[in-house]
This record gives C-alpha cells, sequence and structure tokens, in this order.
C-alpha cells in the first residue's frame, strides 16, 4: 500500500476468451494491475465473453492461468459476461423508453454503403460511420439490430448531452471526439442477438465500481461512445488510461486475430520483464514477488492519479 492509497480504488482487465494472452494482452494486463496495486486499490477480472462465435474453449481458464503464473491475481472471482444478460437488457428498455435507441433494420449489405472506418484494421471494435437510416423508423424492414441515437440528448438534462466528448487520457493527454458525426448511432444490440461491447462494458464498469480502466490504446477510439452511453444511463466515467501496442515485426498491432503467438510463460519473470519494457517500467527482482514489488514501486512513481 502507497502513501497515496485510494481505498476506493476498482480497476479491472477484461480480455475477450477469444485465445490464450499474448505479449500485447499481458501489457494491458500488467498496466491495470500495477495502477491497481500503486494507488492501494482492488483489481478484478472480468471474461468478456458476449461474442460467442469469437469464444475458444477452454481459453478464459488459459488466460485466467496464465495471469495466475504471472502473479497477477483478481482481488474477487472473476465474472463473466455471458452470465449477466439482465442488467444489459434494462439499459437498453431504459434507452428505448427514452427513445435515446432504435431498432434497425439495415442489412450488413446496406451498411457496407456506408463510409468505412478510418483505421479499422488497426483499432478493436471500430464502426462503419451509420448514415441514420432507420432513425426515424424501418419503413417496412423487420428488426435486426438497436443503436443508439446521437441525434438527441435526454430530456429535462442540459449538461452534458451533447455528443462531442472531450476526455483526459492519463497517457495520452487531451482528446476529443464528436459521436454524431464520427461514429453516429452506434449498435448497442447485434442482429445476431449479441449484445455489443460498448453496451456491457458500460453497464459492467459501472455496476463493477470500476474507478479505473487502464487497457491497450487500441481501445482508445471506444472511449468517447463509452463516456456518451454512460451520460446517457447516467452512470460515472471512469478515469481512463491506454498502454502502449506491442506491434508485430510487420509494424502491425499484435491481436489474437493476426495470429499471436501465445504468451511463453516457460519463465515468467521474461514474460513480465518485455511487458514492463513496452511500458518503459524499470523494475529489479530475480523472484517474481520481488520484480512485481519493484515494478509497482516504480508505476507509483510513473503515473500519479490526476
Ligand atoms: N474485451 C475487450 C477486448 O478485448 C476489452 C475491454 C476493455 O478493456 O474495455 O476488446
Amino acid at each position: 500500500m502507497t502513501s497515496d492509497g485510494d481505498k476506493s480504488y476498482v480497476g479491472r482487465f477484461a480480455p475477450s476468451p477469444s485465445g490464450a494472452l499474448h505479449a500485447g494482452s499481458l501489457v494491458a494486463a500488467l498496466a491495470s494491475w500495477l495502477d491497481a496495486r500503486a494507488h492501494g486499490g482492488r483489481w478484478l477480472v472480468r471474461i468478456e465473453d458476449l461474442d460467442a462465435p469469437r469464444n475458444v474453449a477452454g481459453a478464459a481458464e488459459r488466460i485466467l492461468d496464465q495471469l495466475d503464473r504471472c502473479g497477477l491475481r483478481a482481488d474477487e472471482a472473476p465474472i463473466r459476461q455471458s452470465t449477466r444478460t439482465s442488467p444489459y437488457e434494462a439499459a437498453l428498455e431504459r434507452l428505448l423508453a427514452a427513445d435515446l435507441a432504435y431498432p434497425c433494420g439495415c442489412s450488413r449489405r446496406d451498411l457496407e454503403l456506408a463510409a468505412a472506418p478510418a483505421d479499422g484494421e488497426r483499432y478493436r471494435h471500430d464502426e462503419r460511420v451509420y448514415p441514420g437510416t432507420c432513425r426515424d423508423g424501418l419503413k417496412g424492414k423487420a428488426a435486426r439490430s438497436t443503436r443508439l441515437r446521437t441525434d438527441r440528448s435526454p430530456r429535462g438534462i442540459d449538461a452534458d448531452t451533447g455528443t462531442v466528448i472531450a476526455w483526459t487520457d492519463r497517457r495520452l493527454g487531451a482528446m476529443r471526439q464528436d459521436v454524431a458525426e464520427e461514429i453516429g448511432d452506434f449498435v448497442l444490440k447485434r442482429a445476431d442477438g449479441v449484445w455489443a461491447y460498448q453496451l456491457a462494458v458500460v453497464v459492467d464498469d459501472a455496476a463493477q465500481g470500476i474507478t479505473d480502466v487502464v487497457r491497450g490504446e487500441d481501445l482508445a477510439g471506444n472511449t468517447a461512445r463509452q463516456i456518451l452511453l454512460q451520460r446517457r444511463l447516467g452512470l460515472p466515467t471512469p478515469r481512463y488510461l491506454h498502454t502502449p501496442l506491442v506491434l508485430a515485426a510487420s509494424g502491425d498491432k499484435l491481436s489474437k486475430q493476426t495470429g499471436a503467438a501465445p504468451l511463453d510463460l516457460a519463465d515468467p519473470l521474461d514474460a513480465l520483464g518485455a511487458a514492463g519494457a513496452v511500458l518503459g517500467i524499470e523494475a529489479r527482482g530475480t523472484s517474481l514477488a520481488d520484480w512485481l514489488v519493484s515494478a509497482v514501486a516504480d508505476w507509483h512513481r510513473r503515473w500519479p492519479l490526476p
């Protein structure tokens, strides 16, 4: 526990079980663990397994085992999003009842005509800019997905209702996105019935009392959508810190989708050392425990809470 130990700090690591941890995901896991430990907080693990078609059998157990072998242990039993349908349903119902969300009947083909995301290869959960086709009714089409409307603010609340979201990332600094302009009405529940990452992450971060989101920079582009959704649902906004990415030799982001190799944990200290180097951490220790203590001290010095 450090001098600025903040008992209310709650952090999380939220892997999708689409494969084992790789060198890049360990960076995010280590950073979120270090930040929680450096600030005297609690650290939770949430398995984001809603996207069933992408889940790989046994990957969640493998990830938990890999974290354990690196000495990164959660303070509570991990939760799985697949067990939490009713809070997502309740959030969606609230948005629909307030006319802040609507059913969309556009097919994949309709959407292909919309503008492609600027750098969709590199950033996770990017979407095409939605032109608002079904905003004013399905016009005879069958409902497929459900979208948040970005052209309308909740009635009776004046502050924080616009769609230009400005936020300060602890590492990246001042960030800004006009969600209506750059993303449009984004998906809350997919046409295949899967809860969208944006809705689930916002509902769960609030339900778990997450004060600090520390995750890879490839997710930074989702933050404005998440803050907008938090505001629409009257939920608090956590602090954000997006960590550097590990790039493959090709210069592309290392990811499970592009076939990144699972972590080699023959010597967990080697894997942690490499992840620490990406984070600019100077840590010493010949045992896992000593290395982690040293890394927490260095993290504390580098990343004070704002
Ligand atoms: N499960 C999400 C993903 O792997 C990350 C969630 C988050 O940290 O916000 O894309």
